[in-house]
């Protein structure tokens, strides 16, 4: 299939072929047309599998044929957190650029010049807005926020917003919105309260159901079982020396991420964290570091598991092992974006075999446990952890010093 065959208006089709987008993804495939036609949708798809552009070709096809050059706000995308909502004003930037329609991405943390600049763009003319939901109520509740134009609402991370406490935050705004609109929800997996609010705010809708429950087909897993004590040297040894551009670390805790941060500073690994302490305008001067390559290794806690959107990240290590399974596929999934082949590799420590057993069952497949390099002594014993032996890791057979074998696809 074609992005020709959606008949999207012309100056959209620039910015398409401009973003370098050639084929749409499956979820672009099974979405556009039905969002083209009218109906609400609720889709079930993680991260990576291209569902942004599956929500805002639609949105700004329909702005476009309306010919709405004019200041109304004719859609509205809530997403959970500030760096999705800016990752996805991004994009929208890109294919609108030919388009003239207009967006502003709302979201706390930025400095009261940024509410000021949101409250300007607000009043006199953002067609789009992208919102996190507080600081949307924020400017709501100041009266100005015309939503009467309103027939565009999109929701994207509906678990995690869910997950995140804003399901009232949602309620008030939705409130606010009139009742005849488009509304398109999109969630990494279906909740039974999800579901619920669907059914509420849904009209005659349409579902769409990605398999979500398991890592892209195109991400090499492998673990290794190591002591806490083992991690820091092993992370320095699966990274020095080879050619892995971007590197992500997840930690389960913030005071985990600075304390990996200083360890690997003090073995001159060029590396920064992202955590929820750092200010707004610091975050994201680190991610812009890191999707430039000024730094290699990003350290983060999960706000930066869903939805950030850096190309070509060549390996992906969960220093813990993730709370749940759900969790695990999403930051596997910061690798391997859009047909790319990418390395995910997971700690796992005494405590922990067990909880990653489960995650292998929910993944319906056995992660290959590759054997410590020698350098590091012994880890803790395999005896309590179950290995089935039909482990699919393709193109990852043991290699080298570190039986490590990086894959061949990122570019550098
Ligand atoms: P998303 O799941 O929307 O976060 O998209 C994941 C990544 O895939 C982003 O870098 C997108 O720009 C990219 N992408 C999405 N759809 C396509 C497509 N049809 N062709 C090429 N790249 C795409």
């Amino acid at each position: 299939m074609n992005f020709t065959e959606f008949n999207l208006n012309s100056e959209l089709m620039e910015g398409i072929a401009a973003m370098g987008y050639e084929k749409p993804s499956p979820i672009q495939e099974l979405a556009i047309p039905l969002a083209l036609k009218g109906f609400d949708l609720i889709a079930c798809a993680q991260t990576g599998t291209g569902k942004t552009a599956a929500f805002l070709l639609p949105l700004l096809h329909q702005i476009m044929l309306n010919k709405k050059h004019d200041s109304n706000i004719h859609a509205l995308i809530i997403a959970p957190t500030r760096e999705l909502a800016i990752q996805i004003d991004r994009q929208l930037e890109g294919f609108a650029y030919f388009t003239g329609v207009s967006s502003i991405a709302v979201y706390g943390g930025g400095s009261g010049n940024d509410f000021e600049i949101e409250k300007k763009a607000i009043k006199t003319g953002a067609q789009v807005i992208i919102a996190t939901p507080g600081r949307l109520l924020s400017h709501i509740n100041l009266g100005y926020v015309d939503f009467s134009k309103l027939n565009f609402l999109v929701m994207d991370e509906a678990d995690r917003m869910l997950d995140m406490g804003f399901m009232p935050d949602i309620q008030r705004i939705i409130r606010q919105l009139p009742d005849k609109k488009q509304t398109l929800m999109f969630s990494a997996t279906m909740p039974s309260e999800i579901r619920a609010l669907a059914k509420k705010i849904l009209h005659n809708h349409q579902e769409i159901n990605l398999a979500v429950s398991k890592p892209a087909e195109n991400v090499l897993q492998a673990a290794y079982i190591v002591y806490d004590s083992q991690k820091i040297a092993l992370i320095e040894s699966l990274i020095t020396d080879r050619d892995l551009p971007l590197v992500l670390i997840f930690s389960a805790t913030k005071s985990g991420v600075k304390e990996i941060e200083s360890a690997l500073k003090k073995r001159k690994m060029n590396v920064q964290a992202i955590h929820s302490d750092l200010e707004q305008d610091q975050r994201e001067q680190v991610l812009n570091n890191f999707r430039n390559r000024k730094i290699q290794i990003l350290v983060a806690t999960d706000i930066v598991s869903r939805g950030i959107d850096v190309d070509n990240i060549s390996l992906v290590i969960n220093y813990n092992v993730p709370g749940d399974a759900e969790d695990y596929v999403h930051r596997v999934g910061r690798t391997a974006r859009a047909e790319k082949t990418g390395l995910a590799i997971t700690f796992i420590n005494e405590k922990e075999m067990g909880k990653f057993h489960r995650i292998e069952e929910f993944i319906q497949d056995t992660v290959r446990k590759l054997p410590l390099p020698a350098e590091l002594g012994d880890g803790p014993s395999k005896d309590q952890h179950h290995d089935r032996s039909h482990s699919k890791s393709r193109n990852f057979r043991p290699k080298g010093k570190n039986n490590f074998r990086r894959p061949s696809t990122p570019k550098a």
